[in-house]
């Protein structure tokens, strides 16, 4: 037979859903696995937006609606960027698919001719990485360890810059490491792409999900022309716990918008009709339950970043957003269990799933092969069961 698409082979599974499945399917099969793995809250999805689905099924909006989404939607998404940062969009600008990770790839299948480069600062989210190569960029990895909290400089976006760039994936706050950029550093950043004609995908989908006193900067509210090069793009997924549901959106100037909605007219066709009316009542109802998990997750976070850092041979830092941490694994990688060494975060995280029952997601995927993350958008008992069983893991190393 003849061989596949060379892009499609090239393609890895994606480690988050991989471990996320493998937990799930443990737990199936009656194993007492505890999951850290995949980034979704554990909370019921808000009831109001559950009863606005189940007006929308009874009163029969079950049809097919425009491809980039309802009008509603984009009212209600428009207004929400408004009042949270300050941004002016016009529905035209906003294009709504099955989740935000449809929406980044098509953004990047929006702007990338093959061979452009994308600069990706790590750690990344797994899937912007493959994402790139399906799109047919070529990524150019930028990375930015804990001394400098992650973050990645200006100077250094500037210095991977060449005439085959692109644009630049902004996650903030970031998926590992839950960094978050502040307003100076995304104004230094912003001038460098502006200066030099580069677009900007800025993922925001955890915004809602900030544990300092800072308030939340979007980088496209920084300029008129900073926001017309930027892909703005969000969710309802993690700040209302609608990760089932798939709805996703982004807002760009009209150009790219025009496109995006061309192109998903002729790809995914339009979203649930369903989810979408849930999430015009999510984005425009009471706000309140989002505030009471994001105090929820604060105090998670702060139980699992003192536990680690209790442990000798592990450590983290205090995250400031989205609800994952990253620990490092310098001190235990080379070390054995059961006369084998532990080579790698992958090592480590098989080694803890066999013998503790806890799923982690190595970051050897985000980019940052010798750290693990954990999500803690679990229950606190969850975590402390965690906790408990990664201090007798990480004892018994030799
Ligand atoms: N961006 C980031 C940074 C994420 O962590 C996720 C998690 N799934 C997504 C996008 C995709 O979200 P969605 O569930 O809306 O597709
Ligand atoms: N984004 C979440 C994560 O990083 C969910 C899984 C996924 O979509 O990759 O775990």
């Amino acid at each position: 037979m003849k061989t596949l698409s060379e892009l499609a082979l090239n393609v890895k599974a994606s480690t988050t859903m991989a471990i996320d499945a493998k937990a799930k399917q443990m737990r199936a099969e009656g194993i007492d696995v505890v999951g850290f793995g995949a980034g979704e809250p554990d909370f019921k999805t808000p009831d109001n937006i559950s009863m606005a689905a189940i007006n929308a099924i009874c009163s029969g909006k079950t049809k097919y609606t425009p491809a980039s989404g309802l009008l509603e939607l984009k009212k209600a998404v428009c207004n929400s960027l408004k009042r949270d940062l300050d941004l002016n969009y016009l529905p035209t600008n906003i294009n709504v698919s099955d989740g935000a990770k449809p929406i980044v790839y098509i953004s990047l299948r929006v702007l990338l001719n093959p061979g452009d480069e994308v600069i990706l600062p790590a750690p990344y989210w797994v899937s912007y990485l493959e994402m790139i190569k399906m799109t047919g960029g070529v990524p150019k990895i930028i990375s930015a360890d804990k001394n400098q909290g992650f973050k990645v400089s200006a100077k250094q976006v500037e210095a991977a810059i060449t005439e085959k760039t692109k644009c630049i994936i902004l996650n903030n706050p970031c998926n590992p490491s839950g960094a978050v950029y502040s307003r100076k550093e995304l104004n230094e950043i912003a001038d460098i792409c502006v200066n030099n004609d580069i677009y900007i995908i800025s993922d925001e989908i955890y915004y809602e999900l900030l544990y300092n006193e800072e308030n939340f900067t979007s980088i496209a509210s920084l300029s008129h022309e900073i926001q017309e090069h930027t892909i703005l793009v969000n969710g309802v997924s993690k700040s209302y716990a609608m990760t089932g549901w798939r709805i996703g959106y982004c807002a760009s100037n009209e150009t790219i918008s025009k496109v995006i909605s061309n192109y998903l007219s002729h790809s995914t066709g339009s979203p649930c009709s369903i989810s979408q009316w849930a999430s015009v009542e999510a984005l425009n109802g009471d706000q309140s339950s989002v505030k009471a998990m994001r105090d929820e997750f604060k105090k998670r976070r702060d139980y699992m970043a003192n536990a680690i850092n209790n442990i000798t041979g592990v450590s983290c830092e205090k995250p400031d957003g989205a609800f994952y941490i990253m620990m490092n694994l310098d001190e235990v990688i080379g070390k054995s269990i059961d006369g084998v060494v532990i080579t790698s975060s992958d090592d480590f995280a098989e080694k803890f799933l066999e013998k503790e029952l806890v799923a982690i997601v190595p970051c050897t995927g985000f980019g940052f092969p010798n750290y693990v993350r954990w999500s803690y958008a679990t229950s606190m008992e969850n975590i402390q069961i965690g906790m408990k069983r990664l201090e007798k893991f990480v004892l018994s190393l030799k």
